[in-house]
């Protein structure tokens, strides 16, 4: 693979910032604080420095200014408490509400009318739209886990203050509907005693006036104090809505602000005291936002995510900060809402396509189905300081096999003849809309190279006036995408090939007999081997098929249908592996179904008594090779393994699960293989077009990221049943083996992707190899597989022209119709300008490819380093928006481009995902086995992979077809009294509330009590349980591996599991939520920007 390291993601920043590691435990209410997780975002507050000198406020407000705000209530809590209304049912006003007044108190009296313009438009929009039901119960910034955070300053390293209770502590599950609920949680006087009583202070401090150094943002929601602090606040959003005034002013120190950290830290007049910092001078709220870019910002949000768009604010070092946090379920909704409806015309160039998640139509108007490749930006800067600058990396996901809905099928394949499809005389290019024909149409220019080729007088054509062709309406010449027939001199050897050969090698040592892997395999084969892929005009499959079966030695049968009994031949001796027959063990399946049938029924007899517990694998994987180099085909290898192979044989292994080097610099070697056997031998398979699919079925460790070598370099899949169980997973192995078998591929493909000038690819992520810079080797390729394509630039793009990105396979896949080859084009714009580079990008497309390289990196750093290098290249980009883009507006301010908004929460999904931040219960495994299945996810795969899909099922629309719309992933978006469905494409809950309603239940289960409910549901046939039923089918279509339904109880153990993919908040193993998150995203761009 020709990947490289990315220098950056060396980035150091982790370390740069020393306050960090002040407090580990801090305010976040250290519940499972590790210490990595201090290292982390603990400080979004700001640098830790500033707090170290700070005492908290114990002291009353100097100011003698009466607040603003005649709110009595809010004054009893403790400054520290900063808060925001969740209660209210309205989401983001009710967060914009408090804040509002917060803002109010904080400013002088004078200012009064701004403020007050501020939440009127707001209102409008909220009210006017409330997405959803289950939305509605949504109330002001979702994440629990702010409200511990103490409002005042960290603990200092004195340990003076004691951590606010740990959001974990909180009333998870409140009902979602009603926000009262929320109120539960009091703040954290108690906690809180270190610090100076609270209640006693008042909490406006101030003096109005003369806080204001910053400007009462009016629209913009803002909440003095490190964050928005939900839970305190209930209820009436407007005026009880207390912000803490003395907990601004201790915030305020820190390096960001430039004051000294001493400055405003003694504990005694709250914040009027501060002067304020001159650096706000541009902080006019919303008012300064009305142009450029911020503003059309703003003014989306006020449109289209009432409801949805929390907004919390913050006042720190003396200024407000506004962190907009965006839901993601909007975004979404309204692509869906305004891109389902039109076809999507690729005509267009340049044209971002709608989000994956929304279901539209492809009319292919000349360039390739989004379908078959999506980038991360369609405008690319037109120069390599540009894209330096911007830092966005130029990728492109290409998924040369997708499936297409039927209404988008391809047309008819084009056919040249002997003579093969047209191409440029210098790059190669092949025809494509892109080619301009001149002189009468006896030539053509290529758009790749400029170069100019003769039109071959057999593919000549008149053109109109115009200058088109007249037969232009072809599919090469009109198309983005569009199959050749597959001529010899595109076949390996110039010859056409053997069709491919599929082969069984089954695990039949003790743990695999055990399990009943072994009875269900067999079982399942004597079917399915009629269900194997078959050319369109085949009576039957030409694929033939052979089977192995082994533990410390191979046992090979002859199958040929001549015979009335299969015959086995026993190889043991595993250090130079052989086939032992060459004749009747590759066979065609209808000509040998009674032998083949035979020999499935005995497989499991004659092994069920086996007390071998050791077994091999390198050998297994050359048997299969030598089997298929010895009938000259290319091919597949389904092996079924169970254990670490320790058995004396090439590629043996050995344990080296070692969890201590977890978080070390020596974690990298986990993620690399153990032997460099299984890399040479994977070469080997491909050379040889032999693609193998691995199912594991470990009950220990079995060092996935050796064994997932030659799957990965050779184009196929990983599966893995851990614990597996014949009762409980049998369903779902059995799915994902028929698709294994059936799903059409191609085999021994070579693939390249070819731009025009000024650009050139660089780096390759999926499962494929590599042996020149170039060429995509893939022993195998299936409709689900992608391969991801980094982007540099090697010369100055012109506006005029753009990019063009063409993807062709060289050497021809077997033999059709496994040979769907596609060639397809596609072009993206230059540009001068930055903003069109921003108004342009694709999020999910950028997490995919930030996903893919950060796994890759782990293979030679640090995780810690990765991570660290994947935020600051996000803040940068960010960071460049800031400065080059937006409107001038207040540094306290977060400003996202409208393409990016969600990169923030997205991001913050794929740091704390299982690969880069684990928690302790991940096994090496697991993680190796992630690791390589998001190497060669699509968009919509890593799109819900790292953000799962919440569904809220209490409110089912029987009559329709429609699935929900999706809640966010928040443990505060769950009702007790609720039922959801959370699938992230490998797993699937059915979450249960403790106060479901005895008919919900009665519904799903049967059943009249939460305490009866069976995780193994029973499907029942009442109208809801079969929309159900619908439902998770429709929602496995969608998916390429089956996931096994998994029943959750509120409260059960099995929650711990499923909290782990409500992924806005905070997890057990340190993962920030989306809110810490987003603080700490700020910071890091303002550094930038200072
Ligand atoms: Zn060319």
């Amino acid at each position: 693979m020709n990947v490289n390291q990315q220098a950056h993601m060396a980035s150091p920043y982790g370390q740069s910032h020393p306050g960090y590691q002040g407090y580990p435990q801090g305010g976040y209410g250290g519940q499972h604080m590790t210490a990595s997780y201090s290292g982390q975002y603990a400080p979004y507050n700001g640098p830790a420095s500033g707090y170290q000198q700070g005492g908290l406020p114990s002291v009353p407000p100097t100011s003698s200014q009466p607040p603003l705000i005649p709110a009595p209530p809010s004054f009893s809590q403790p400054p520290t408490n900063v808060t925001i209304s969740q209660a209210s049912p309205q989401g983001f006003y009710a967060a914009a509400l408090p804040s509002q007044q917060s803002f109010t108190m904080s400013t002088p009296p004078s200012q009064p009318p701004v403020c007050g313009t501020a939440p009127l438009p707001s209102q409008p929009l909220f009210s006017s739209g409330p997405p959803l039901p289950a939305q509605s119960s949504f109330s002001g910034p979702p994440p629990l886990s702010h409200s511990s955070f103490p409002v005042g300053p960290p603990p200092s390293s004195q340990g003076q203050i004691t951590p606010t209770p740990p959001p974990a502590i909180q009333p998870v599950f409140q009902g979602g509907p009603s926000p009262s609920s929320q109120s539960q949680f009091p703040g954290p006087p108690s906690q809180q005693p270190t610090v100076s009583p609270p209640s006693s202070q008042p909490q406006f401090p101030g003096p109005p006036t003369q806080q204001l150094p910053v400007p009462p943002p009016t629209s913009q929601p803002q909440f003095p104090g490190p964050l928005p602090q939900p839970p305190s606040m209930q209820g009436p959003p407007l005026s009880h809505q207390s912000l803490s005034g003395p907990p601004m002013s201790q915030a305020s120190q820190g390096p960001l602000s430039g004051l000294p950290a001493t400055s405003g830290m003694p504990p005694g007049p709250p914040p009027i005291a501060m002067q304020g910092p001159p650096m706000q001078p541009g902080i006019q709220g919303y008012q300064s936002q009305q142009n450029g870019e911020s503003l059309h910002y703003l003014s989306s949000s006020k449109q289209k995510w009432t409801g949805f768009l929390v907004a919390a604010l913050y006042v720190k070092y003396f200024h407000v900060e506004i962190i907009v946090w965006v839901s993601g379920i909007q975004v979404i909704e309204d692509d869906k809402a305004n891109k389902s409806g039109e076809p999507f015309s690729t005509g267009v160039r340049g044209q971002v396509p709608p989000l994956v998640t929304t279901n539209f139509l492809v009319r292919d108007q000349g360039n390739a189905s989004p379908r078959y490749i999506r980038c991360t930006a369609y405008n690319i800067p037109c120069t390599s300081d540009m894209a330096k600058q911007s830092q966005v990396p130029l990728a492109a996901v290409i998924k040369p096999l997708a499936t297409l809905p039927p209404d988008e099928a391809l047309s008819y394949p084009v056919d040249h003849g002997e003579r093969g499809p047209i191409r440029c005389n210098r790059c190669k290019a092949y025809m494509c809309p892109y080619m301009q024909f001149i002189e009468g149409g006896r030539r053509f220019q290529c758009g790749f190279c400029s170069c100019v080729t003769e039109v071959p007088p057999y593919y000549f054509q008149h053109l109109d006036h115009t200058g088109k062709r007249v037969d232009c309406d072809r599919p090469e010449l009109s198309l983005g995408s569009y199959e050749f027939l597959a001529t010899v001199e595109y076949c390996k050897n110039n010859k056409l090939p053997q069709p491919p050969a599929y082969i069984f090698l089954i695990d039949v040592s003790y743990s695999a007999m055990k399990s009943g892997l072994v009875s269900i395999v067999c079982e399942e084969l004597k079917t399915l081997l009629d269900y194997l892929p078959r050319e369109t005009n085949e009576g039957e499959s030409s694929i033939r098929v052979g089977f192995v079966t082994y533990n410390k030695v191979l046992h090979f049968y002859n199958v040929k249908s001549s015979l009335a009994q299969p015959q086995m031949m026993v190889v043991s001796d595993v250090a130079d592996m052989f086939v032992p027959l060459l004749d009747g063990f590759l066979v065609n399946v209808g000509e040998s179904r009674a032998v083949i049938n035979s020999l499935l029924d005995q497989i499991p007899e004659m092994f069920a008594d086996t007390r071998e517990t050791e077994t091999v694998f390198g050998p297994v994987i050359q048997a299969g090779l030598e089997a298929l180099k010895a009938a000259d085909c290319a091919g597949k290898l389904f092996v079924f393994h169970s254990s670490l192979p320790i058995a004396e044989a090439p590629g043996k292994l050995k344990n080296r699960e070692d969890k201590k080097l977890i978080g070390t610099d020596k974690e990298k070697s986990l993620f690399q293989p153990q032997v460099t056997f299984y890399g040479n031998l994977a070469k080997e398979c491909v050379a040889q077009g032999c693609c193998m699919d691995l199912f594991l079925f470990p009950n220990q460790y079995v060092d996935v990221a050796t064994l997932g070598i030659v799957p990965s370099f050779t184009g196929g899949s990983l599966y893995k049943y851990t614990y597996f169980q014949a009762t409980t997973d049998r369903e779902c192995f059995l799915h994902d083996l028929r698709r294994a078998v059936q799903k059409h591929m191609g085999f021994d493909a070579v693939m390249r992707v070819r731009t025009s000038t000024g650009i050139r690819a660089m780096d390759f992520y999926g499962s494929f190899y590599m042996s020149n810079t170039t060429d995509v080797e893939l022993a195998g390729l299936d409709c689900d597989k992608t391969i991801t394509v980094e982007f540099r630039h090697d010369d100055k793009l012109s506006e005029e022209t753009g990019a063009l990105i063409q993807v062709r396979r060289l050497r021809t896949l077997s033999r059709s119709p496994f040979s769907h080859s596609p060639c397809f084009v596609t072009p993206v714009s230059a540009t001068q300008c930055l903003a069109d580079l921003y108004r342009n990008c694709e999020t999910d497309t950028l997490i995919n490819f930030f996903a893919k390289h950060a796994y890759h990196s782990v293979l030679s750093n640090p995780t810690k380093n990765v991570r660290d290098g994947l935020t600051n290249q996000c803040a940068q980009i960010l960071a460049c928006y800031r400065k080059n883009c937006a409107s001038p507006s207040s540094a306290g301010q977060l400003i996202l481009p409208e393409c990016m908004k969600l990169l923030p929460v997205y991001l913050n999904c794929v740091l704390k995902s299982d690969v880069l931040h684990p928690g302790a219960d991940v096994s090496l495994d697991e993680r190796a086995y992630l690791r390589q299945l998001v190497s060669c996810m699509d968009v919509a795969e890593s799109h819900v992979f790292f953000y799962p899909r919440l569904l809220p099922l209490q409110k089912l629309d029987l009559e329709s077809e429609a699935l929900p719309v999706a809640v966010r992933d928040s443990e505060e978006r769950l009702s007790k009294g609720g039922v959801y469905l959370l699938e992230n494409g490998l797993q699937l809950f059915l979450w249960v509330g403790a106060n479901t309603q005895q008919e919900l239940l009665q519904n799903i289960f049967g059943i009249s009590s939460f305490g009866q409910i069976d995780p193994n549901m029973v499907m029942l046939n009442n109208p809801y349980s079969k929309k159900l039923r619908d439902m998770i089918k429709s929602i496995r279509d969608q998916r390429s591996r089956y996931m096994k339904l998994l029943v959750v109880k509120q409260e059960d153990k099995l929650e711990l599991i499923f909290r782990h993919f409500l992924v806005e908040d905070k997890n057990n193993s340190g993962g920030a939520s989306y809110v810490d998150f987003l603080c700490h995203m700020h910071k890091e761009i303002r550094q930038l920007l200072s």
